[in-house]
């Protein structure tokens, strides 16, 4: 910890020095598979979100959030990191997540701030209406919200992937943030943040995601119009937008069998990211010193990929 000039105490021990080229597994990774939306605690090896390593330093200091899809991936990363910097934090996850989000609210709580678990459907409208207003209320407010939630199922042709595929990923990535953020908008003083979370898809779509992907660029375009919309009320509005990352999504049904056996190979790294190595660049969006930051897209993906 540093004084208030900035000198860091004789007592504090140094992050680790690490080589990010062999800080976290490389593939091969094992062919496996879970049913949908899968569990990050059966994922061998499991991901790294931060739980040994996250340590903060009161950069969020009483504020509120609500992260959907905080069960797992990087969800649970912010989740960790955002609990580590002081915030109170709301989860929202799939009612068969229940186990991997009671992990997280456990590390909430055991960071020594208020967790609360609110499982639901994010395709349906009522439901995202409530969530905020349950967020609101558990946690007596609310100035950050995360949009973070993807269904992402890969299909080789087009002529796979049915109405109701393509159905349910635009409600999920795109119409679920819709309606969370115009819920959330008459609980957000100025200070708030929204933070989405995108992808490299948005900007170099593969083959087999044609759903996903176009859900993505429209991930990048609405930050980019909310947050000139919002920065007179003095609303910043964010996206992440990560590479491969070793995640649940990818084990249910997000990759083939053959992608993911090679997870991440095509990036300069040779590795997958881990939810992890993405957790403050949430907080970071969400703190106030970031406060010129508004319509950016911060990108994490091992080397390739844009932004
Ligand atoms: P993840 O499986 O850990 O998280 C996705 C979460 O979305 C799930 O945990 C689930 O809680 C939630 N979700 C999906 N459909 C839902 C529904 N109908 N109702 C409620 N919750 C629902 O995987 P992740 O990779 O951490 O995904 C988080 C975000 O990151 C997604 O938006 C994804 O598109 C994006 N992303 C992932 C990668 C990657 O390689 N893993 C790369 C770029 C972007
Ligand atoms: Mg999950």
């Amino acid at each position: 910890m540093a004084d208030d000039a900035g000198k860091i105490s004789s007592q504090a021990t140094a992050a680790p020095f690490e080589d990010p080229t062999t800080k976290h597994p490389k593939p091969p990774f094992k062919r496996q598979s879970q049913p949908w939306p899968g569990l990050a605690r059966d994922m061998d090896p499991p991901p790294d979100h931060g739980e040994e390593s996250y340590r903060g330093s009161g950069r969020l200091l009483g504020r509120k959030a609500l992260i959907t899809g905080g069960d797992s991936g990087m969800g649970r990363g912010a989740a960790i990191g955002f609990a580590r910097e002081g915030a109170d934090v709301a989860i929202n996850y799939f009612p068969t997540e229940q186990p991997d989000a009671d992990e997280v609210l456990a590390l909430i709580e055991k960071a020594g701030r208020k967790g609360a678990g609110l499982p639901g459907d994010l395709c349906e409208e009522a439901f995202c209406k409530k969530l905020v207003e349950d967020a609101v209320r558990e946690l007596g407010g609310l100035d950050i919200v995360v949009c973070n939630a993807g269904r992402q199922q890969s299909r080789e042709s087009i002529l796979d992937l049915t109405t109701e595929d393509f159905d349910a990923t635009m409600k999920t990535n795109i119409y679920a943030p819709f309606w969370i953020i115009k819920a959330a908008l008459p609980h957000l003083k100025p200070g708030s943040t929204i933070i989405a979370t995108a992808s490299e898809q948005a900007y170099d779509p593969s083959p087999d995601l044609y759903d996903y992907a176009q859900t993505k660029a429209a991930t990048m375009n609405y930050v980019k119009s909310l947050a000139k919309q919002l920065a007179s009320k003095g609303i910043r509005v964010n996206g992440v937008a990560p590479g491969p990352i070793w995640t649940p999504l990818q084990v249910s049904g997000g990759a083939s069998m053959e992608k993911l056996e090679q997870f991440g190979a095509q990036a300069p790294f040779g590795r997958p990211g881990q939810p992890a190595e993405l957790a403050s660049i949430y907080v970071q969006l969400a703190a106030s010193d970031a406060s010129y930051a508004t319509g950016q897209i911060y990108g994490s993906s091992g080397g390739a990929g844009q932004p």
